[in-house]
């Protein structure tokens, strides 16, 4: 009900597309965001991840209204918001310190940004209980948020952004305060509004997993400025810098490493080559080649500590001048080793890649 309802409510106020033309913002001498250019595509989950700092807040609230550009424009839908207030730019905001109400029960924090908009009493009543069902939280509308756990408070501001069906949806860190299993669980429950509601979303992370997990394309912020765009795959497997490559996942960056790297493609001067730990194999040194081993390069090494987590085992592998990081999956029946074993390392030639 609530879907098909919704899926009315886009067709007559479609989602737009968002376009940051050279945005700069500027406190005092300190450009937060430098010469930003970006176009978010409608209905896209984007999320702009990057270090504390980089700019992902101040993006989210030029985007908001609540800040305006030193330089640049903005537009949503093909127009210049430069004149349009925050509150008509007509978008649900889940902010990090964009706490709920806390003296108003669950039922009029929701019913707040429909007030706001002129909305009467019944119908108001009707989507409080539609959007409260929808999160499974159809027995709190009278609570109060202190009697909600993190999770469910949570969960309560994201419809509070939603039910007013704005078509543009902006999270700042939405889980940054939750714990590790809430997380997940959250993460599942907003990619299927997304998917469901099919609204512009751009969600701003520090947190490269959840920036994995929920987008269809990742912005890497640094310093200000964008260091690279793409889908979460062709982020992790061709990280255009050292900087993406580390910030997303680890990178065993092969420099003066003391032997001879064989590669497949011919490096552009200025790069320096990357191996991702867990495309790295490690075995006996006497261990029989692979079978593939014509297309693999080995070398061989010293561990020198063995680092244990659940279901990967970390070693860290003296080979010439580098120290290599080797993620394996743990399994069953499988041959481990202890700091001071010789072992092999080996790997795709066609693995390696090449960053600035
Ligand atoms: P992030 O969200 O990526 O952590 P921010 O966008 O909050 O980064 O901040 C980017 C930079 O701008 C930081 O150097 C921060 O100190 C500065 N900054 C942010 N907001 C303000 C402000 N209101 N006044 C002065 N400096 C600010
Ligand atoms: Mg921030």
């Amino acid at each position: 009900m609530l879907i098909a309802e919704e899926k009315v409510l886009e067709r007559s106020r479609p989602t737009p597309q968002i376009e940051f033309c050279n945005v700069t913002k500027m406190y005092g001498q300190i450009a937060a965001v430098r010469e930003l250019s970006l176009t978010v595509r409608r209905g896209e989950f984007l999320t702009i991840l990057g270090p504390s700092g980089s700019g992902k807040t101040t993006t989210l609230m030029l985007l908001a209204g609540f800040e305006s550009p030193s330089k640049g424009d903005i537009l949503i839908g093909g127009k210049s918001v430069a004149d349009v207030p925050s509150y008509r730019r007509d978008q649900g905001i889940v902010f990090q310190s964009y706490a709920l109400f806390p003296h108003l029960t669950v039922r009029r924090n929701l019913e707040f940004p429909l007030e706001m908009r002129g909305i009467n009493a019944s119908e108001r009543l009707n989507r409080v209980d539609r959007i409260l069902d929808r999160i499974h939280l159809k027995d709190y509308g009278d609570r109060m948020p202190s009697q909600l756990s993190g999770g469910q408070q949570q969960r309560v501001a994201l419809a509070r952004a939603l039910i007013a069906d704005p078509p543009v949806l902006l999270l700042d860190e939405p889980l940054g305060a939750l714990d590790r299993n809430l997380r997940e669980q959250m993460q599942v429950e907003i990619k299927s509004l997304h998917k469901e509601l099919g609204k512009t979303t751009i969600c701003v992370t520090h947190d490269q997993e959840e920036a994995l997990t929920l987008s269809d394309r990742i912005v890497v912020m640094r310093a200000g400025q964008i260091e690279q765009i793409d889908t979460p795959e062709a982020l992790y497997d061709r990280p255009a810098t050292r900087f993406v490559a580390n910030f997303l996942g680890q990178a065993n960056v092969l420099e003066n490493c003391g032997f001879k790297l064989e590669s497949d493609s011919t490096p552009t001067p200025g790069t320096v080559a990357m191996l991702r730990p867990e495309r790295i194999c490690v075995a006996a040194s006497v261990a029989p080649t692979r079978a593939d081993g014509d297309l693999r390069q080995s070398v061989t090494g010293t561990v020198e500590d063995v680092i244990y987590a659940g279901p990967l085992r970390k070693y860290y592998v003296r080979a010439g001048n580098a120290i290599l990081v080797v993620r394996e999956q743990v399994a069953s029946g499988q041959r481990t080793f202890q700091p001071g074993d010789e072992v092999r390392l080996d790997w795709l030639r066609s693995d390696i890649r090449f960053v600035t």
